[in-house]
This record gives C-alpha cells, structure tokens and sequence, in this order.
C-alpha cells in the first residue's frame, strides 16, 4: 500500500506558497550541476535587471516567462541554468541619490557618492529579491552576482583589455549625443524619440554684395551662432544660382559660402537650411561629406561657450530666447509657425539630446552589422518577426558606440595617460580589477618616453558594457575552463523595448570577443499594460503593484494571467479577473484532487491487478496523449498561452466536467461492476491527473507540487514534481474509435444536462427512462458501451438505446442522434 495523505478541504495557498518556495530552496532542485556532463545543458540569458524598487507587472510577466521554459526544460532531462544578476550602475540610480538627497554629484566626494549609489542599489536588489521568490521563479539564487562588485568589474574591465588588443576600441574625438542634465555622452540605444510641437523661424540671411537675402527655416534658432554653411537642393531652381556665394550669419557678423547638396528637401520649410554644428544628426552628415569647419558652440552642461560672441555662458534656452529677441529688433526675423516636429530625449531624465564633439572611447561595432544580420536571422525567435526588429535597428545605425561617460558609479575604464608624452597605457589583463581613478598602472615608466608620472582615467563605462557579457559570464567566463560547454546561451530572454540594446549588444560584444554568437535563440516578451490598454502608470490609476497582486492572490494565479495573457511578444493588458479566473481554476484542480484522493484511498500503482478499461477510460487516456503533444509543441514553440488554455479547458471541462463525474459511481460502488472495472477507473483517474499535474506544473508549481505529495510521492518517487521526467507521447495510447465514441457519450451527457437546466431542474434529479434513437445499428453499439455512465452520471433508472432514425424529443447537436428523457 502507498501512502495517500488526504487533502485538506480548503486550499489554503499563501502557506502552501510559502512552504514550497522554502523547501525547493533547501532541497536544492534549481541548482546547475556544473560536473554534470551527460545531460545536455539548456542556458538561460536572464537579463540582470536594473534594481529600480518594487517588483512590477512588467518584471512578473518576463520572469514567468523565463520560468515556465527554465521548469519545462528542466523536466525533459536538460541540466538547466537559471542564473539571476542585478546592472547596478543605471544612470538612473545616480539621478535618483541626486534627487532624494538634493545634491548634484559633482559637488560631493566621488566616493561619499559612489556609497549613496550602493546603499540605494542593494535596497532595491533586495525589494526585487523578495518579489521573485514570492512568484516562485526557480532561479537557482547561488549564481547570484552584482555588476557593481569588484568581482564583475574584472570581467567587464577584462573584456575592455581583450577588445582594445583585437583592435576594437579606440578614442577619438566625433560627435557624440550628449545629455546636458547629466553631463555625459549616451549611447544611440539611449535616445527616446518623442513627438514635440516646436516652432519654426523664417529667419532673413542676408546675400554679401547685393540687397538680396535667402530665408532659412530653422526650428533651432539658437545654433545660428554655429552656422557653418547654408545649403539648398542644386535642382531647385529658385536657389540654384545662389551656390557658391558669400552669405552673412545673422547677428554674428561673418560670412559662410552657400553649397548645393540633393539631401535638401525643397518641399521643406523655405528649401533654405541652415547646417550648424551640431544641431542634428543630418548636420554631422553635412559637415564629414562637405569637410566643413566645426564651431564648438555648447560645453558639457549645455552653456554657449565663447564662440557664441556675445550670448556666451547663456543656457540653450535662454540663448534661443536672446536671439529671437535680436533678430526682431534686427528685422531678420521674417515669421514663425508651429510644426510637429520628433525630437531625441534622454531616456533617463527626458532632457534634450544634443549632439557634442568630444574625445571619447568607442567600440567599432559598424564592422560586425553584418555578423549581426546574419546571426539574427539563423536562429529562431519566439515570436519569429520580432527578429526584424534587431535587424532593422542594425541596419539603421550610423555611428560606432561610443562607452564611456562622465559618470561616477560605474565600472572604470582601466586606462591611464602620461602626463608627459600623453601616451595611452590600458591596463593588463593581470591588473584588473582596477580603479585608475585610486590606483596607478603598475610599470616603472612611460614605454614610450619613459616619464612617471600618469593621469589615471576619470571616464567610466557605459553600463550596457557591464550586462553585454552575460552570456560568456553566466557560462563561467572568464575563471571556468569548460565555460564554452555553456556557451552560446541556450535562449536569451528580451523585451520588445531593449532588443536594441540587450539583444543588440550582448550579439556585437560577444562576436567581437570570441568570433561566435552570444545565444541560440530569443524569447521576446510584450509590455503589460493597464486594464484599459493604456501604459500602465500610476497616475492614470491603472497601476497594479506586483507584491500586491501576488500576495493578494498568489503566485500560481497571477502567472497564469501572464501565460495565458496575450500571445508571446504581443503588450498584454493587466486584467484582474485573469488573475481572478486563475485562482478559481486552482480550487477547482485542488477540489477535484482532493475527491479523486479519497477514491483512490485503497488504490496501489504498483499492485498488478489486471484492468479492464472502459470506454470513458480509454477515451480520456487518448485525449490525454493527445493533449500532452500539443501542450510540449506550444511549449517548444513558446506559445505559453496556447498552452495553457490547453491545460486549463481540458482538466475543466473535459476531465472534471465528465470523467470524474462518470467514473464516481465505479469507484463508489466497485462490488456492481466488477475488480477489474473498478481498477481500470482507479488507474486511469490516478495516471490522467498526474499527467495533468505534470503539465501544469511550470506554471502552476505551487499547487501542483502540493497535491503531487499528497498523492503521488510513493507512487511516482520523484522528490519533487518539478524534476519528475516531461511526458513523452505514446501513439500507442492514442485510441480514435475510442475518441469518436466517447464523444458522443458525453455529447448526450451534456443535452441531458441542458435538458435539465431548461426545466430548472436540479442536475442529481433523477430520470425515469431515457430513450435514445441511435440513427443507426453502429451508433447504437457505440453509445451501448457508455449506458452505465450516462446513467450514473445523470441518475437514470433506464436508458433504452433504439437503433432506428427518429427526430423525437431533443437532438444531441451535430451528431444525428436524438434522446427523450422523462422524469
Ligand atoms: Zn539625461
Ligand atoms: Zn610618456
């Protein structure tokens, strides 16, 4: 005899949450095993998130995701890494010490800062912590790392030093986009595009040695100071004849010659554009094809410098102000209008994106594109057009991507110069990690002019070159041997807000570094919006908070709204009554698992009595075959929420609904039908149910895991249910005759039960007889076999089955078949 614990009647789920997230942990079933080389590995690239306070919605969604593949892997036999770091070093963090502590960073010690940064860092990893247990992600917490640790601060230095030596890094002195608010430069990935009104100036530029002028439009009258050239389209013939003569600056009293160049839109504005530097990224382009002269116009904080004349040291937009101002007075100032115009904000602070000239440290990744298209498109992704998404992105890109900034908490870059002859010295890989900022190089003197004295690099490293090495780091780079039995990362895991930034540089970075591709596949995630398909936030009060949801209705609940949300990649709508369908659907598996214990009480899986399956048992073992291959396909395919609805309307409507219902009366009254009878319903209701567990269970592993303890542990002697072997189709199980036949047993099943329903009558009222007019001698035989169930199940003295074509009484849809119950 198995043990079989009864269940208790109410389903209690924040204890059994709780319990089982604490058990796992001590159990140790989510840990790698790193000796383990016979089962094929399956590397998950969880994206360290950045540490940004509560857990959100968007967070539930992603790691539901990541978990659901991580268990499902797990269970068919693959020695699965589930890791989890944090990306410590966000601008964001350094804006928000900023803010709640009033200051401006470069006004206090570098390290009285720096600590600030980690204080507020491991408050939040430790909020965000908390929520990724509460959903019962099995993350396997001992690969744990922090990018702004020492340790992670080697690799991401060591990466630099590794690159640099194959040529890939370089300084130099380009435009850049630069943040004025945070005074530093930021990367392509970084700029927002939003929509903006803006206004556009006609504004006169005076024709040298004639009374002539041409109007130039400009919707940034403030660079008029930087005005390099003035351009128009050679084809228009309005200006045509203009190119090549002197035209006055407005209020700067010099002259710049007007070129010709078919990028000019005529249609746009007056046809007459101003080309400064930099008020856009089209000015950049002008001025490399035309070799034109750059005038440094703004400094790091957004002040005009001294080439601004006599609006020097004014901010942007006081200068704009003084300008228009002037060119009234001047009566250069022809009109203005309003324009919707897309204009580039820093994603951090919102800030205008401008566009400086400064010596920065670069990475050629314009070289790789290629690699990168190719990669992108040799791999699967779930969903497969999201690939486009990286491809075009990569296509687009016009710049190589400038890492540094002028920032404080972040990695440094492991570089000095000597203050004699200027020489570059980058670290050695033996040096790192370092701060050139506390320490100097660790030589005797300047291999170049042998000086001794150096000047440590104060710049510091994009914090996308701390996270764009996961994939080697999470297989064991750079200290473990074997670290390439890990690599590529087996999926790489992105949202469709960072596939340009994420997926982009994790491919470029790696390529650069080890000639081969950072992952083998890319599972996207969509947004989670609020309920009313807005962005979800808080002042549009549509704004769940994701450790109340959970701990309002528990984990296995809300990671079904995320499955079952919204197909892969698609933005899925919050809704509180998915979450709500979700618990109901939990108490109703935990309702009908605590019945099926109790009748299978006296039930021994591994006693060989002989079973003589009916017709009901070998049409939901079928089913059951049948379901546990589409449910594997969705999974492989990463189509959670086909999956799940999959799971969900069989164990409801199909298993619940009509098996457990039928097959009562033979377990409860076995002495009528028979051992064999009764031990065929006993075993296909113990195997049917923990199949459905089984499928369950990377979704819902709390309950499943609860109820498999109860009822399966000696019979199925795995230790826990999330690493019992994945069920693997058996067509020898698959049964169409018995599938076809069952069908239309329950398809009478259900019209007696609308019948029922119809005349209000409770559904245990009792049917006198039941007449069946079977159209036909073989449906006839067919429905003979399920006559003991439909009785049971419906209470029915009699049923009469009639081999005889006869529209009497109700007709069982679609089937021919009509029944005439009376009461
Ligand atoms: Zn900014
Ligand atoms: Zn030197």
């Amino acid at each position: 005899m198995i043990r079989m614990k009864p269940m208790p009647k109410e389903y209690n789920f924040t204890e059994i949450e709780r319990n089982w997230q604490a058990k796992w942990e001590e159990m140790g079933i989510y840990h790698y095993d790193w000796n383990d080389k016979a089962r094929t590995p399956f590397s998950i690239d969880t994206p360290p998130p950045y540490p940004s306070g509560e857990l959100h919605m968007g967070n539930v969604l992603n790691w539901t995701y990541f978990d659901i593949v991580a268990r499902f892997k797990r269970m068919q036999g693959f020695n699965v890494l589930f890791p989890q770091g944090w990306d410590c070093h966000g601008l964001g963090i350094e804006i928000q010490v900023e803010k709640a502590r009033s200051i401006r960073k470069r006004d206090i010690p570098p390290e009285q800062f720096r600590t600030w940064c980690i204080e507020l860092v491991e408050k939040y990893i430790a909020m965000m912590k908390e929520g990724l247990l509460k959903m019962g992600a099995s993350i396997d917490w001992t690969t744990e790392y922090k990018t702004m640790n020492p340790d992670y601060w080697r690799r991401t230095q060591l990466s630099f030093v590794l690159l640099n030596k194959k040529g890939f890094m370089y300084q130099g002195t380009h435009p850049v986009n630069w943040c004025p608010r945070d005074e530093t430069a930021i990367a392509d990935a970084e700029v927002d595009h939003v929509k903006k009104e803006g206004i556009l100036h006609y504004i006169k530029f005076p024709l040298s040695g004639s009374d002539e002028h041409l109007v130039v439009a400009t919707s940034r009258p403030e660079f008029i100071p930087a005005c390099v050239t003035v351009e128009v389209n050679p084809n228009d013939e309005r200006y045509a004849r203009y190119i090549g003569r002197k035209i006055s600056v407005p209020l700067m009293n010099r002259e710049v010659i007007v070129i010709g160049d078919e990028c000019v839109d005529p249609k746009f504005g007056t046809g007459v554009v101003q080309i400064c530097t930099y008020g856009d990224k089209d000015d950049v382009k002008t001025v490399i094809k035309h070799k034109l002269p750059v005038i440094r116009l703004i400094n790091e904080s957004g002040r005009i410098t001294r080439a601004g004349c006599k609006y020097a040291g004014l901010y942007l937009n006081q200068a704009r102000a003084a300008i228009v101002a002037d060119l009234t007075t001047a009566g250069l100032l022809e009109k203005t209008e309003k324009i919707q115009q897309e204009v580039g904000v820093c994603d951090r602070c919102k800030t205008h994106v401008e566009i400086l000239e400064v010596k920065q440290w670069f990475m050629k990744t314009l070289p790789l594109s290629d690699a990168i298209i190719k990669n992108a498109n040799e791999i699967p992704w779930y969903p497969d057009y999201m690939k486009n998404r990286l491809i075009d992105w990569t296509r687009a890109l016009d710049w190589d991507w400038v890492v540094s900034r002028q920032r404080l908490f972040a990695t440094p870059i492991p570089v000095w110069y000597c203050k004699t002859c200027g020489e570059v010295i980058v670290a050695q890989e033996s040096w790192v990690p370092i701060d050139p900022r506390m320490e100097m190089p660790r030589i005797e003197k300047c291999p170049r002019c042998g000086g001794k004295e150096f000047r440590g690099e104060t710049d510091v490293l994009d914090t996308w070159m701390d996270s764009s090495i996961t994939c080697a780091v999470h297989a064991g780079w750079p200290d473990r041997e074997d670290w390439k039995h890990l690599f590529p990362a087996s999926m790489h895991p992105s949202g469709t807000d960072i596939i340009r930034t994420w997926a982009y540089y994790l491919m470029v970075r790696h390529l650069a570094l080890f000639g081969e591709r950072a992952f083998n596949s890319v599972l996207i995630n969509g947004m989670v919006l609020g309920s009313d398909g807005r962005k979800m936030s808080k002042s549009l009060k549509n704004y769940a908070a994701a450790p109340e949801v959970l701990s309002k209705h528990g984990a296995d609940a809300t990671r079904q709204w995320a499955a079952g949300g919204g197909a892969t990649g698609s933005d899925i709508p919050y809704r509180a009554q998915d979450v709500e369908y979700g618990r109901r659907f939990l108490v109703k598996l935990w309702n009908v698992s605590s019945f099926a214990s109790n009748l299978l009480a006296d039930y021994n899986p591994n006693d060989k009595a002989e079973v003589d399956l009916q017709l009901l048992d070998k049409w939901i073992i079928s089913k059951t075959e049948n379901l546990t291959q589409k449910v594997t396909e969705s999974l492989e395919k990463c189509q959670f929420n086909i999956a799940v609805e999959d799971i969900r309307n069989f164990t409801w409507h199909v298993f619940c609904d009509f098996y457990v219902e039928a097959v009562k009366d033979r377990l409860y009254r076995g002495e009528v039908y028979g051992k064999a009878n009764r031990a065929a319903a006993q075993y296909t209701l113990y195997e049917v149910l923990y199949r459905l567990l089984q499928l369950l269970s990377p979704f819902t592993p709390h309950l499943t895991e609860e109820i498999y303890q109860h009822m399966y542990i000696d019979g199925k002697a795995y230790k826990s249910i999330q690493i019992s072997q994945w069920p693997k189709f058996n067509p020898a199980l698959v049964d169409e005759a018995a599938e076809r036949d069952g069908d239309l047993v329950t398809a009478i099943m259900s019209e007696i039960r609308r019948d029922k329903a119809e005349k209000k009558m409770p559904l245990n009222a009792s049917i006198k007889n039941l007449t069946v007019y079977a159209k036909d001698r073989a449906t006839a035989v067919a429905i003979g076999q399920g006559c003991i169930d439909i009785a049971a199940t419906l209470k029915i003295e009699e049923i009469k089955v009639e081999a005889e074509v006869k529209t009497d009484g109700r007709q069982v849809a679609q089937t021919g078949v009509y029944i005439k119950p009376e009461y």
